[in-house]
């Protein structure tokens, strides 16, 4: 049963870092506490913030006694929550999951089953899942009888044609579960419900939405569904990223296996960890740190970075035979108006263009008054979507 009152607790464990958001419950969802304990493992830094953005903790553990683990993390959390919950309950605790395989195409409550289902998933994300995974033992630990839910960023995806769906390989490759399932599934869903809301006729139309953050996809909907996503069999496919590649011919990892010598864990940490904007310029993988400086290096990246996003928006406009509406969002999408405007550039074919007052002032639009197809800038809540999510299931469970 879910009361007036009570709070969602929303997780996003990733590798060193757990994420947190608190949620009230009043009709919807309300967000009122959010924060991290980031460097888990190296230097530990606690963060807490109230819904304004006003700071009410930061710690870190100069003198010794830092959480170790994911376990000791959540554990700094929870305890910092329970001087803010005041007697409220959580009734219950959404994770953001990254993989939910072929199956999984909507959030589930977490059980002795599906934990083993999304275990057996991990070798499709073994960067991401296993974190997720720990983040929902630890949670399920602390409060024990708790309802947990899990939220996959693959779910989103999981309606695409079997063509969008495929790689060019025998069958029984695609029966193993080596398909595209794309991510940023959850993002991609909160822009489509937010759309809906706000203009039925643009969000039953086609939308190219671009999630442009650390990690960075773009996704093509009709009708508010995902037809294709730019990412694939992992989070490395289709636009360069902070420190991932991107698209990559494969013939280059045989190269670097093969003729090169290099060992698998050399090309993966290359590949996740010393690519894209960072590998690219030497300097950084914040788009803020790229512009302001002027090495050569920097301008060559982010030069590079808009190429390949103006052309999944073409490749995604064709998917989805004409676009209305092309969609910014995340922290380079809300932010950085010189990437918009650059990734726009020679987009007038399919009738984008860029009003450079609206572009500067980030507006809710972008595009010049009367233009064929709008381009707006929207701001992505992740947390938000799981949230909505946890408490639609919560209701269900109720009446059933
Ligand atoms: P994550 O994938 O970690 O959630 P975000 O969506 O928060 O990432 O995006 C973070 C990135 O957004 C930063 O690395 C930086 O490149 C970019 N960014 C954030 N703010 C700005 C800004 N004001 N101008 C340009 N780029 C920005």
């Amino acid at each position: 049963m879910i009361n007036e009152r009570d709070a969602i607790l929303v997780l996003n464990a990733g590798s060193s870092s757990i994420k947190f958001e608190l949620f009230e419950v009043a009709g919807a969802p309300v967000a009122r506490f959010a924060g991290q304990v980031e460097g888990i493992g190296a230097a530990p830094h606690f963060v807490a913030k109230d819904a304004a953005g006003a700071r009410l903790a930061d710690r870190r553990w100069d003198d010794g006694g830092a959480p170790a683990n994911h376990r000791a993390a959540l554990g700094v959390i929870i305890d910092w929550l329970d001087g803010v919950l005041a007697g409220r309950r959580v009734a219950a605790i959404g994770h953001r999951v990254v993989h939910g395989g072929p199956d999984l195409a909507a959030p589930v409550l977490v059980d002795v089953a599906v934990m083993e289902r999304l275990r057996e998933l991990a070798p499709l994300a073994p960067l991401h899942q296993p974190h997720n995974l720990a983040g929902i033992a630890a949670a399920a630990e602390r409060f024990p009888g708790v309802p947990q839910v899990a939220c996959f960023d693959t779910a989103f995806h999981r309606a695409h044609a079997w063509e969008a769906d495929t790689f060019a390989l025998p069958p029984e490759f695609y029966a193993r579960g080596i398909r595209r399932y794309g991510f940023h599934g959850l993002s991609y869903e909160y822009i489509a419900r937010r759309l809906a809301e706000e203009d039925p006729a643009l969000a039953a139309g086609r939308v190219v939405v671009a999630h442009l953050g650390n990690g960075a996809s773009l996704c093509a909907m009709h009708g508010g569904r995902s037809v294709d996503s730019t990412m694939g069999f992992t989070a490395l496919d289709g636009v360069p990223m902070g420190t991932r590649s991107g698209q990559i011919d494969p013939g280059v990892l045989l190269h670097l296996l093969g003729t090169e010598g290099l060992a698998l864990q050399d090309v993966q940490k290359l590949l996740y960890g010393n690519a894209g904007l960072k590998g690219m310029s030497g300097i950084s993988q914040d788009v803020r740190d790229l512009e302001a400086s002027d090495d050569p290096r920097a301008a060559q990246a982010l030069s590079h970075f808009c190429w390949r996003v103006r052309r999944e928006v073409g490749a995604l406009a064709a998917a989805l035979g004409g676009i209305d509406a092309l969609v910014f969002t995340a922290g380079i999408g809300e932010n950085a108006r010189g990437i918009r405007a650059r990734v726009c550039e020679g987009l007038g074919f399919l009738g984008i263009a860029v009003d450079p007052e609206r572009n500067a002032a980030n507006a809710p639009v972008i595009s010049p008054p009367g233009a064929a197809t709008r381009v707006l800038v929207r701001q992505t809540d992740e947390e938000g979507m799981i949230a909505r999510h946890v408490l639609d299931l919560l209701r269900r469970s109720n009446k059933a």
